[in-house]
């Protein structure tokens, strides 16, 4: 069914269906009355394909101008009514016959360009601003780390001045200072425990991680917990080196600095009564990373003991330098592919929503677990099925990364402050504070999210989601099976199934995203198949 329609003041009106392919001749269901200045489009298409070719239309009086493609401009004069317009919609459609022919000649099921857009929510206000941040005392709290000389997870625990106990101290005098600050919203838990692994000589090794807890306000969010995590541990050359010196400013003082921030920034929020978080935020600094993932692994547990579920997990590391002339870049965020056939892992889901909240101009998304022959925090998460990503700088210099400070042949080893810019540390702290400010607004994802109506013209989709009075419905999303990000095809307000009527199953895939009445969005859950 071909169908031309007329899109103004928000309104769209059908002024012509037809059963053959070609429209020739119009007329209107509804008289057009331009009686002001207004943007419109005309579509042209086929609606249960829910393909359409739009062209832009100005109504000025009763003049109507519409552009076709990039230069040519008719004008035409409505008056008259509907004859008028009978001619220029036939002179539009011979004008522009490949064009609006296009959807059904070039690929019937293909999505186009200029598909009408449901209305979206906007996104919820009071975003973080990138003054907020405190670039300072994330140097100062660098400069702490650095000078406890090495912070080996397998040094002293005990020794204020030198070693991975050191670097400890430090961390919970900052949290503690913040948590004062926050009204007694943040809390400060260090949380010891044991790990055996072969980089602790296969001997049991004291270890702690330090939490800070923003609980969340709404009963049942609050048992689910968005984590932002560094590792306060570093190394020098030899990983079993409990000696010498390991700076590791970048890695992994940065994203130590860059979690404790946004405990600041995101605790402020709360003390000064500007927003209320719904789900719990962890802001976590970790030990036993460069002991084989010691900290993040014993993260995953205790999150279970305590009866979390983790709704996403931000991992910096190493995420204080942007060496490359030209910055600030962007900054790296990897996710794991996962491994269920036609099914976006949870990871990648939360990957895309960090993106879709800081813009495309401040995150890089690597779709891969991690750089090439490398680990990270994330992975323990990552391998339990848990939504987890790894914010990491734009280009390394290894020079610069688990070296004993030395010079050799004129090369400068070691991973030391004075690489660091703390402009682009800034940065990723505000990207990161944002993104869990808004996961921590949003509704919970949607459960159990299935892809039916397999060989029929109509896809099905279905999802499950508790109550929640805050929620204002669901995004229904799609994209290409070759696109990197999702676009809203449809929202409903009420879970349940929805039939896409002349999609196919067959040729996109499907997600649904919760969206609360403050504009917060879950991350999306891709359809498993039913
Ligand atoms: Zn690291």
């Amino acid at each position: 069914m071909t169908m031309v329609m007329i899109v103004t003041g928000g309104k769209t009106r059908r002024l012509v269906r037809s059963k053959t392919a070609e429209v020739n001749s119009l007329s209107f269901s509804t008289p057009v009355k331009p009686t002001q200045s207004r943007e419109s489009q005309i579509l042209i298409g086929d609606s249960c394909a829910r393909m359409w070719t739009s062209v832009a239309a100005t109504f000025v009086g009763e003049t109507i101008t519409m552009r076709i493609g990039q230069t040519t401009i008719h004008y035409f004069h409505a008056r008259g009514g509907s004859a008028g317009m009978m001619a220029m919609i036939s002179v539009v459609l011979s004008a522009m016959p490949a064009v609006a022919q296009r959807p059904t000649s070039l690929d019937p099921t293909e999505a186009l360009q200029d598909l009408p857009q449901p209305k979206v929510l906007e996104r919820p206000a009071g975003a973080i601003a990138r003054e907020s941040v405190d670039e300072q005392s994330m140097r100062v709290l660098d400069h702490q780390l650095v000078a406890c000389g090495t912070r080996l997870s397998i040094s002293s625990w005990t020794d204020p001045k030198r070693g991975i106990g050191c670097a400890s101290d430090k961390v919970v005098a900052r949290l503690n200072e913040i948590a004062r600050d926050s009204g007694g919203k943040l809390q400060v838990i260090v949380d010891k425990f044991e790990a055996t692994a072969e980089r602790t000589a296969g001997e049991s090794a004291p270890l702690q991680n330090i939490y800070a807890i923003l609980p969340g306000s709404d009963p049942k969010l609050a048992k689910t917990l968005f984590i932002v995590s560094g590792h306060m541990d570093s190394r020098p050359t030899k990983v079993m080196d409990a000696v010498s010196d390991a700076p590791g400013a970048d890695d992994d003082a940065s994203g130590t600095a860059v979690s404790v921030e946004c405990a600041r920034l995101l605790s402020k929020l709360e003390a000064g009564g500007q927003v209320s978080f719904r789900a719990t935020i962890l802001f976590a600094v970790v030990s036993g990373e460069e002991q084989g993932l010691l900290g993040s692994t014993h993260l995953v547990e205790w999150t279970k003991q305590q009866g979390y579920t983790v709704g996403g997990m931000l991992d910096d590391d190493i995420v204080g330098a942007d060496s490359a002339p030209g910055g600030p870049h962007r900054v790296r965020l990897f996710s794991g592919n996962g491994d269920i056939d036609d099914c976006d892992s949870p990871s990648r889901e939360l990957a895309r929503a960090i993106e879709a909240i800081d813009g495309q101009a401040a995150i890089r998304m690597v779709f891969r677990l991690d750089r090439y022959g490398r680990g990270g925090d994330h992975a323990p998460f990552y391998k339990a099925g848990l939504p987890a990503v790894r914010f990491t700088e734009p280009l390394e210099d290894y020079t610069h990364q688990h070296q004993t400070p030395r010079t050799e042949n004129g090369v400068e080893y070691g991973d030391l402050e004075k690489y660091l810019d703390f402009r682009f540390m800034g940065d990723v702290v505000r990207d990161n504070a944002e993104a869990l400010r808004q996961l921590a607004l949003a509704p919970a994802p949607p459960a159990n999210v299935k892809l039916g109506g397999a060989v029929t013209p109509d896809a099905k989709v279905s999802w499950l989601a508790e109550n929640d009075p805050e929620r204002a419905g669901f995004e229904i999303l799609w994209r290409e099976t070759t696109e990197a990000r999702w676009k809203v095809l449809e929202f409903t307000p009420n879970a349940g199934e929805i039939v896409l009527k002349g999609v196919s199953t067959d040729n996109h895939f499907f997600a649904v995203r919760a969206v609360g009445k403050n504009g917060a969005r879950s991350i999306a859950t891709p359809t498993g198949i039913k």
